[in-house]
């Protein structure tokens, strides 16, 4: 039994699919994270969860009790909205006791429950603030008080830190997440922003134009992407068409357009409509002086020319050109004495090797 589920969802707006079923499940306490560009359908498929749009087809169920059925206030899903959206006119108290009160909740339980939940985010002395004179931090909190006040079954967020600064997206990014981890609640968050979904989600789920790319860990997702697209949207990463290729069992051999070729890590199922373009992390890649041995492992080697270097203080970013391609290399430690225009060797391992397609849909 799946704690939550999402199964074959579709929605349309008119003749446009927002939604192409999309199926996905959370676990007891997990935090999953909805990620992808603008306009792939994340809102869409947390309003559907919420019960604010109602999909064409498809099914949501927690417990494997479908939940379709249910208005959005029998759904017990609390929701920390954009911006955290708190009533300005109603004080942090009331702000934390509004979904109680919907619920029609006792009075005295509504006072427990406000208090004690005021006391886990900490803002016990701010009951009677209005929330113009918190900071946003705690607003934040209050945002979340009031979404988990209801004991929910799953914790809906949408993009929690849009339109505020580097610096305090961090901290609130920080701070949201302990909390979390405090309550061990079953969490979808919605994100464009791929260090935010790699940072808070247990699994991400990559979706693009209505599909779900992939799903897994950030670990999994970044170093094995299921497609260009993925390997692009999470990192940075060079990315060469393969013109052909010879499987073995040691390692394939990629015939890589403009540079030569390239090992990979063998793959028993591969064929040619999933090796469409090799992939490699900037930061799997070294570079070295063109008369130094290559360390151990690097199987992939090759000569070029120093076009780049940018120091970005704890990192250098060089960019080399090797025959008609430019690859980027990123590294906190690189050869002495590099000077641009001359010559320099990069090499990286089988492994930093990832043979993928385009995308996993359209
Ligand atoms: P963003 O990160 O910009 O919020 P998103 O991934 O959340 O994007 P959605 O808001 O789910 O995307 O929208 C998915 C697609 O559906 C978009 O192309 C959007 O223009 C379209 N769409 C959303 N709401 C409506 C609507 N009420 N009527 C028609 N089209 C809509």
């Amino acid at each position: 039994m799946q704690y939550f589920r999402v199964e074959r969802l579709v929605h349309r707006f008119g003749d446009f699919v927002a939604i192409q079923d999309i199926s996905f499940d959370i676990r007891a306490g997990e935090r999953l994270c909805l990620l992808g560009p603008s306009g792939c359908g994340k809102t869409t498929t947390l309003q559907a969860i919420a019960g604010f749009v109602t999909p064409q087809s498809g099914t949501i169920s927690i417990l494997d009790e479908p939940i379709d059925a249910l208005p959005p206030e029998r759904r017990n899903i609390g929701i920390m909205f954009q911006n955290y959206a708190l009533f300005p006119h109603m004080n942090v108290f009331d702000n934390v006791a509004f979904g109680l009160k919907m619920r029609k909740t006792p009075r005295n339980e509504i006072q427990s429950r406000v208090s004690e939940t005021l006391r886990f985010v900490q803002l016990e002395h701010k009951a009677s603030s209005m929330p113009s004179q918190l900071s946003g931090g705690e607003q934040q909190r209050v945002a979340f008080a009031r979404a988990v006040v209801i004991r929910p079954r799953l914790l809906l967020l949408d993009e929690p830190f849009s339109n505020l600064d580097a610096r305090l997206r961090l901290a609130m990014r920080e701070e949201l997440l302990e909390l979390l981890k405090g309550l061990e609640i079953a969490t979808l968050m919605v994100t464009h922003d791929q260090e935010e979904a790699m940072a808070i989600g247990d699994r991400i789920a990559v979706m693009r134009s209505g599909y779900i790319c992939q799903i897994g860990t950030p670990q999994e997702l970044y170093q094995k992407p299921n497609s260009r697209f993925v390997g692009e949207f999470l990192g940075s990463s060079n990315v060469f068409p393969i013109k052909d290729f010879r499987a073995g069992t040691d390692a394939i051999r990629l015939n890589v357009a403009g540079i030569g070729e390239v090992l990979a890590d063998p793959e028993p199922d591969i064929t040619e409509q999933l090796a469409q373009y090799l992939l490699v992390r900037p930061e799997r890649i070294r570079l070295l002086s063109p008369s130094a041995p290559a360390p151990d492992g690097l199987t992939n080697r090759f000569d070029g020319v120093l076009e780049n270097l940018t120091f970005l203080g704890p990192k250098v970013e060089a960019r080399i050109r090797v025959a008609d391609q430019s690859v980027q290399a990123s590294s906190d430690t690189f050869p002495a004495g590099l000077s641009l225009g001359q010559p320099v060797s990069i090499a990286w391992s089988q492994d930093a090797s990832v043979v993928t397609r385009d995308a996993p849909h359209g």
